[in-house]
């Protein structure tokens, strides 16, 4: 699995041009990747059912089959990217933001392995914008934490100026742990780490990405 940053450049799908795109990808692991039109919804795709690169279709979860399939990514400038590592080699990307964490898209990403008899070996999340940085509502706190199945109080903190804020760290670490998952967490807070992109603190309009993939075992031929 690899987080890009900012030096790595913008990996958002319709800005960059794919001849650029493709190069990008490589750059960063060494061959392409596939992604999903985001929109902050709870629709999955399988990234093995479809003929095109790099965006398969309207999504914010991908779900990539075996132990040798298409790496997928998850772009994102604030929003928390996460990777779920099935003990079959099922990959699971999520884009979750908060309308993805109010409408359950956690759930629908550990369901893909649930369904299958598959038990998740790592849940990661990448870097995302922290509760000092991220001032927010009180009717959407109340409906996020309805989403992830926490009290409103277990997601609620301050930004750095003392207003209301979402902790998206402890909203998706709440969403996992009600499925048994705790989860580990790459990078710091978008708003505050110059490192990645924010869209609400720096109005960056370049996404970084989390791309993950799980190597076959050594030793194993691939088919
Ligand atoms: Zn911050």
């Amino acid at each position: 699995m690899v987080v890009s940053d900012r030096h790595d450049g913008d990996f958002h799908p319709h800005r960059v041009a794919p001849d650029a795109l493709a190069a990008r990808q490589r750059a960063l692991i060494g061959r392409p990747f596939w992604m999903v039109d985001q929109v902050h919804g709870t629709a999955m795709i399988d990234a093995d059912a479809a003929n095109r690169w790099p965006i398969l279709g309207r999504a914010d979860v991908i779900v990539s089959n075996g132990w040798s399939s298409r790496p997928v990514g998850v772009w994102a400038a604030d929003c928390a990217p996460i990777a779920l590592f099935g003990a079959a080699g099922t990959v699971v990307g999520a884009h979750a933001g908060w309308r993805g964490l109010a409408s359950g898209v956690v759930d629908v990403a550990v369901d893909v392995l649930s369904r299958r008899g598959e038990s998740v070996v790592a849940a990661v999340i990448g870097p995302m914008i922290h509760p000092e940085c991220y001032a927010f509502g009180s009717d959407q706190l109340a409906a996020v934490a309805r989403g992830v199945g926490a009290e409103a109080e277990a997601i609620t903190s301050v930004t750095s100026d003392g207003g209301a804020a979402l902790d998206v760290p402890a909203a998706v670490a709440a969403a996992l742990g009600r499925r048994n998952l705790t989860p580990d967490v790459l990078g710091d807070c978008t708003g505050c780490d110059p490192r990645w992109f924010s869209h609400r603190v720096r109005g960056d309009i370049e996404r970084h990405a989390l791309v993950a993939w799980i190597e076959p075992a050594r030793g194993t031929v691939e088919p």
